[in-house]
């Protein structure tokens, strides 16, 4: 074992350290931290459904229903009625001929790389990319190929140069540490072009992004059929919990027979389905949702411009701050935190070094007044 102790003081002395801050009630954006009342800016509840009494409800009812646990793997006897309608239903909302839940968005990745990769396999990969992806790759059998950020002349490069049998693209749908939107017609025609297969993790656009909230491929109108592994998580917008794959048959079937992250784990509850269920409803009934975001993003962005704050092209929820150096980053996130304004600070090896940020998030549950709130706490300290 490594010397913990010292390596522990390193990174302490680097400003690196990492902590948990123990949030001891929610009441609506704010968490309640140490007796402070903090308006939360770091969630990534981008629709505010997270507390919607809908949702709440269904869990309850679910687990009066079905109890707590999912008591099994979904191939022994863990696959209950309400995973199988939920499957279905995602399936049908993000336009595809199946979908498979996953206990985590970070499983799902891995189980799709290792089930779908081979030895002969070379996958490519953004170096922006979420850790999970990168994971991932890096896990799997196949060659892994890092592209900078969004370079697609470098990507195709790589993909000519590669010999490997079978070529896969995988790609989050938006950056989660910097907001943007992937490329995503761009992408498509690379893969169609060297005969590559394209993933796309859609954590962030799912929900989000396109007039009906399908995500990144209706927010490009791109056909299903052009990414045919769709990956998107139930944590964020959906504000529940867990990660779907679409794709056709094949790759649905592949995952249930190959894929170790879903085979060997129990069923996440099945009263977490029937939640889960409830918010998609919500996603497809409650458009305002999305509206009143997009309205609050460009409030925010107009503001943060004129107290002249480094903003990154962003156009999602996503609205990160570029402060530089880590301590920097963490003294302004404290600074906030005094004035009970709560937006955490990202540092490396999360961000490439130098670009340490506060990562605002926006979601529906704030009104048009929280984000002046958030824009006059922001005036001298970033
Ligand atoms: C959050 C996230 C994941 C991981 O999903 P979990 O369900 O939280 O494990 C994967 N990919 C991206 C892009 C994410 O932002």
């Amino acid at each position: 074992m490594k010397d913990l102790a010292v390596a522990l003081t390193q990174r302490r002395a680097q400003h690196l350290y990492r902590t948990r801050t123990t949030v001891d009630a929610v009441e609506g954006v704010y968490a309640i931290v140490n007796g402070a009342r903090l308006l939360n800016f770091c969630s990534n509840d981008y629709l505010g459904l997270a507390r919607h009494p809908e949702v709440i409800n269904a869990l309850q009812q679910g687990a009066a229903r079905y109890g707590v646990g999912g008591t099994a793997a979904h191939l022994v006897c863990g696959h209950h009625a309400p995973h199988h309608a939920l499957e279905e239903e995602l399936a049908a909302f993000a336009g595809y001929p199946r979908a498979l839940l996953f206990s985590t968005g970070y499983m799902a990745n891995l189980g799709i790389a290792s089930a779908l990769l081979g030895r002969h396999a070379a996958v490519f990969e953004d170096r922006l990319n979420h850790a999970s992806l990168l994971d991932a790759g890096l896990s799997s059998d196949a060659r892994f190929k890092r592209y900078a950020h969004n370079d697609i002349a470098q990507l195709q490069g790589l993909l000519n140069e590669s010999s490997a049998a079978h070529k896969l693209i995988m790609c989050d749908g938006v950056f989660s540490m910097d907001g943007d939107i992937a490329p995503l017609p761009a992408l498509a025609d690379c893969a169609r072009d060297h005969n590559a297969g394209l993933m796309i993790d859609d954590a962030h656009g799912f929900g989000v992004l396109g007039a009906q909230g399908r995500g990144v491929l209706e927010h490009f109108q791109i056909p299903t059929a052009s990414v045919p592994i769709y990956m998107a998580t139930l944590g964020k917008a959906l504000g529940c919990f867990g990660a779907f794959v679409a794709g056709d048959e094949d790759v649905i079937e592949t995952l249930i027979q190959e894929s170790r992250p879903y085979i060997y784990t129990t069923a996440t509850p099945p009263a977490l389905a029937e939640a889960t269920r409830a918010s998609l409803r919500l996603v497809q009934t409650e458009a305002w949702r999305r509206e009143h975001l997009r309205d609050l993003i460009s409030t925010f962005r107009h503001g943060a411009r004129q107290l002249g704050l480094r903003l990154l092209d962003s156009a999602t929820p996503i609205q990160p701050i570029i402060i530089g150096a880590a301590a920097d980053a963490v003294a302004a996130s404290e600074k906030l935190r005094a004035q009970g304004v709560w937006i955490s600070a990202i540092r490396p090896p999360t961000v490439p070094t130098g670009s340490a940020r506060l990562r605002v998030t926006l979601s529906a549950a704030h009104t048009a007044h929280h984000v002046e709130r958030l824009l006059s706490a922001l005036e001298g300290v970033a």
